[in-house]
């Protein structure tokens, strides 16, 4: 059944703000658990969000679990990562394991409207173009979110409990007491779109070492996502660069002139035809380095919770499972709740280790002297590669019993061991 809202209704039991993927999987999973539930949107959908559209295998197991498998297949399949750099290219396969041996890229304004539109299907009430500007207290709990309508009225709509997936940014979380700490490794990275004559091109291609206008190596990469030619001609693919920063050691380099270079390296290899469009940047915060994720009826998802992965800076799959695992949370109905409580240590528990480890090493990368003393090493060695594509994309269960699985959760925890300040808090 298909519910469109025109006007924001009074009460809902669970309400959403944000339709991205972490929002709308969260919804989609709470309405097909019966439970009824508001989706709201500032932005008029289909909407733009600044992306690199890649789909790691981690995604395609969340997209598939929603339903999403044979759309995906209709969009671009992609068989795995090829690497650049350093003067060698390998190519390198999905792994598997725990996942699918596939991946896939779908620009965002598509992606994000399906999404919001499975949520719709599986019967979710939506509402776009209203802002959420204010939060309605209860004692400790939320009682209700104020939203700015498009013609600047202000409207409250009462909820039992509330999941914030308002994105980087998250100007609701802030309200709440969420705080991002920047001394913690964070990104900060563009894209646009090119035609190109390899938008078919079955392998994602990535290149690791990249250099700026004077030929000095910088911690980043640069990226090149095909997303396939369904409508005909050269399609196009996403191209984008990003760099790692910290409080202590800020990005020093202008990524859109970054990415202008990059493109014009490339261009010949990748068969880029004009010009960059669509050209656009954002920081990313990375591997839980928030704090305030949750309070007694409320929680944060996505990347208003810092759930990306510092090594790769993929943050589509992290939102779908966190969406997914609110939802889960929400409609147990075990005991009396308290997400202050429960939400931490459950993305503690999921994420813990991956997380940590990941934003260890992905800080040593912000020296670029380190990359351009490593990187020659990792890129003469296909086993070291596989192994990287396999830690880096996070593409360990805690099922996989083989041998890179068992020493990324080691060296995992002994990271955790010597956090300063624990993950997500
Ligand atoms: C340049 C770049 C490249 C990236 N490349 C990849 C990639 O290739 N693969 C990958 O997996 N990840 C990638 N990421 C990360 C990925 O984009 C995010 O992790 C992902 O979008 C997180 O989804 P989300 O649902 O948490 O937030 P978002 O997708 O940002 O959605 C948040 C939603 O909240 C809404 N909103 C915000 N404030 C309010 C408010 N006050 N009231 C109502 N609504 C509100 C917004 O309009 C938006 O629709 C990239 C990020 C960047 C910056």
């Amino acid at each position: 059944m298909q519910v469109m809202t025109a006007v924001l209704p009074a009460s809902t039991d669970v309400l959403v703000v944000g339709a991205g993927p972490a929002g709308s999987a969260a919804a989609a999973w709470l309405a097909r658990a019966g439970t009824d539930v508001l989706l709201a949107d500032m932005a008029v959908f289909p909407r733009d969000k600044t992306c690199g559209d890649g789909l790691t295998p981690r995604a395609v197991g969340e997209l598939t679990r929603l339903g999403l498998a044979d759309w995906l297949r209709a969009h671009t399949v992609n068989r795995g990562l090829r690497a650049h750099g350093f003067g060698q290219t390998l190519e390198l396969p999905w792994p598997g394991a725990g996942f699918p041996d596939w991946g896939s890229a779908v620009p965002r304004t598509e992606l994000d409207d399906h999404l919001r539109d499975v949520a719709i299907k599986s019967g979710a009430n939506a509402i776009d173009g209203y802002k959420a500007v204010e939060v309605r207290w209860s004692g400790d709990r939320v009682a209700g979110v104020v939203f700015r309508a498009p013609d600047r009225t202000k409207h409250e709509v009462r909820c039992r409990r509330l999941v914030v997936a308002d994105g980087v940014r998250s100007p609701l979380g802030k309200v709440l007491g969420r705080s991002w700490h920047r001394d913690t490794v964070y990104g900060v990275a563009g894209r646009s779109y090119i035609r190109s004559t390899r938008s078919d091109d079955p392998w994602i291609s990535s290149h690791l070492e990249l250099r700026d206008e004077q030929g000095s190596v910088l911690s980043g990469y640069g990226w090149i996502f095909p997303l396939g030619s369904a409508g005909g001609g050269p399609g196009e693919v996403n191209l984008g660069a990003g760099t790692l920063a910290t409080a202590k050691r800020p990005a020093e380099v202008a990524i859109k002139p970054l990415m202008r270079l990059y493109a014009e390296q490339c261009r010949a290899e990748f068969g880029l035809e004009g010009e960059l469009r669509a050209e656009a940047s954002a920081l990313l915060p990375m591997g839980g380095a928030v704090s305030g994720v949750a309070g007694r009826n409320w929680a944060l998802i996505g990347d208003a919770a810092g759930c990306v992965n510092p090594l790769n800076g993929e943050g589509i799959d992290y939102g779908l499972e966190t969406g997914r695992m609110i939802a889960g949370v929400l409609t147990e109905g075990a005991g009396p709740e308290d997400l202050g409580v429960i939400w931490p240590a459950l993305l503690r528990e999921h994420y813990g280790e991956a997380f940590s480890i990941a934003r260890r090493l992905a800080g040593i990368a912000t020296n670029p002297r380190l990359v351009a003393a490593l990187g020659p090493v990792g890129m003469r060695s296909d086993l070291l590669m596989t192994l990287a594509l396999r830690w880096m994309g996070n593409l360990v269960t805690d099922e996989d019993r083989d041998r890179a699985a068992r020493v990324w959760r080691w060296a995992g925890r002994r990271s955790l061991a010597h956090d300063h300040r624990p993950l997500f808090s």
